[in-house]
């Protein structure tokens, strides 16, 4: 470079969790390091994630098998994980004073129920390490001389800071009311790079029937969400779910939404369908239902099916099976006890649509694996250049998994780059 300017060893765009830890981590190897957020504020996502609460991790496979989680990516990722994995998550946050409790299906909480005590470990262990941020500053791309990266141009100013090696975290493009607006894609274009076109993967559906709508604030357990389309099932998750004013949510749901969301967009009619009792088969849910009519022979089948569902479901499951809710459960025919059953085991909701990318939790899409070397993150096309977080294109069901995706993309790649010497 001609002129004099200061060069950084690693300079960090996006301060979302997985730049956050990638430059900590670089930091604490002893690089100087630089991070440039265009918020005001650092981790405006990491606030709202978990409901406020933040699902930091997930626990539920050890680390032989915990990128069984992740799809088509899981043997890319296999070397990562063995790097830095779930424990090794709860190890930092631990050793940082933040203390974790685990709920239903491995997911891991802060115990404060805060995603702000997230936030706090995070930005006190930057500055303990001594990494300078610089917020409200808008990256607007990369500078490459010679066909090298040598640093990125940010507004406002029309000299470039430069750098040694540039870690991108601007995450993908779901929510962008936080800052997530997808700008960090056409940079990587830029310097040559694929981008597989970021799609709805763990989002909301919208459903047809009034009926739903009508349960919105109804949440269930252990229930089954599968989706079908020409008769044919697609996806099947197991967990909670809840009904919305537009539709359904919840993890079970988030985590079928992006096969119903391919199936909807080749304009095959699509449906899910949930299984109230997943656990237990039509003859022996049939054998407890006459079991408790026997014992109640002159109760009306509504008034006996609060015993068996969550009350609001009633009326809609009499409905759908075409049972009079007043028929006493002694002259309830047979045909009509086996279709109400069969609803149980199968109640079909229509797909009509699904919330967009500002009610997504995550975007499928973004640079594929194959472009990045896994064991340091690093870009195949420029060595100094390193890509983590929301910005690679990896399958990951709801539960923490994304940010564990943040938390070993970013050490990893803060510990190659901040390798100075
Ligand atoms: C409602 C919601 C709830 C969620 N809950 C969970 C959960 O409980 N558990 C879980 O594992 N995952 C959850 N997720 C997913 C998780 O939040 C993301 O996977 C994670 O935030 C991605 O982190 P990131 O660092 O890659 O990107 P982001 O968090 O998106 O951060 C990217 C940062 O880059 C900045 N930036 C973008 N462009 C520029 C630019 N041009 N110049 C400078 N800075 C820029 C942005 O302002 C932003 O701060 C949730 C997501 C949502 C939307």
């Amino acid at each position: 470079m001609k002129n004099q300017q200061k060069q950084w060893d690693v300079l960090v765009v996006g301060g979302g969790p997985a730049g956050m830890m990638a430059a900590t981590r670089a930091a604490d190897l002893g690089a100087r390091v630089l991070l440039v957020e265009k918020n005001p504020k650092l981790g405006k996502k990491l606030l709202i994630t978990g409901g406020g609460r933040c699902n930091v991790t997930n626990t539920k496979l050890d680390r032989q098998r915990f990128s069984e989680h992740f799809g088509d990516s899981s043997k890319f990722l296999f070397s990562s994980f063995s790097r830095f994995d779930a424990k090794d998550t709860l190890s930092f946050f631990h050793a940082r004073n933040m203390p974790t409790k685990v709920e239903t299906e491995g997911r891991v909480f802060p115990k404060s129920d805060q995603s702000q005590s997230v936030l706090d470990v995070l930005k006190a262990s930057m500055r303990k390490s001594g990494v300078s941020t610089r917020c409200a500053t808008t990256v607007e791309g990369l500078c490459v001389e010679n066909e090298r990266l040598v640093g990125i141009r940010v507004s406002g100013s029309k000299t470039p800071l430069l750098a040694k090696s540039i870690i991108i975290a601007t995450g993908g493009t779901s929510r962008p009311d936080t800052g997530s607006t997808g700008e960090g894609f056409d940079w990587l274009a830029s310097v040559g790079h694929t981008i597989v076109t970021p799609n709805l993967s763990l989002v909301p559906i919208r459903i047809e029937e009034r009926w739903v709508r009508d349960l919105s604030g109804l949440s269930l357990k252990d229930i089954s969400v599968s989706v079908f389309s020409d008769d044919k099932k697609h996806a099947e998750q197991f967990g909670k779910m809840i009904f919305t004013h537009f539709g359904v949510s919840g993890p079970a749901v988030l985590n079928v939404s992006g096969v119903a969301h391919n199936m909807h967009n080749d304009n095959k009619k699509t449906h899910i369908a949930l299984d109230l009792f997943p656990n237990s088969d039509a003859s022996s849910l049939d054998q407890a239902l006459r079991d408790l009519f026997e014992k109640n022979q002159n109760k009306q089948v509504k008034n006996m099916l609060v015993d068996f569902v969550s009350p609001r479901l009633v009326s809609p499951l009499l409905e759908l099976s075409l049972v009079n809710p007043d028929t006493p459960v002694h002259s309830l025919p047979r045909e009509q006890r086996l279709t109400l059953i069969a609803t149980m085991k199968h109640l079909p909701m229509s797909v009509s649509g699904f919330l967009g990318k500002d009610k997504a939790i995550v975007t499928r899409g973004g640079v594929p694996l194959s472009e990045v070397d896994c064991r340091f993150m690093q870009s195949r096309l420029h060595k100094n250049l390193y890509i983590i977080g929301d910005l690679l294109d990896i399958e990951r069901p709801s539960g923490g998994y994304s940010l564990q995706l943040c938390w070993t993309t970013g050490w990893i790649a803060g510990t190659k780059a901040g390798e100075i010497n």
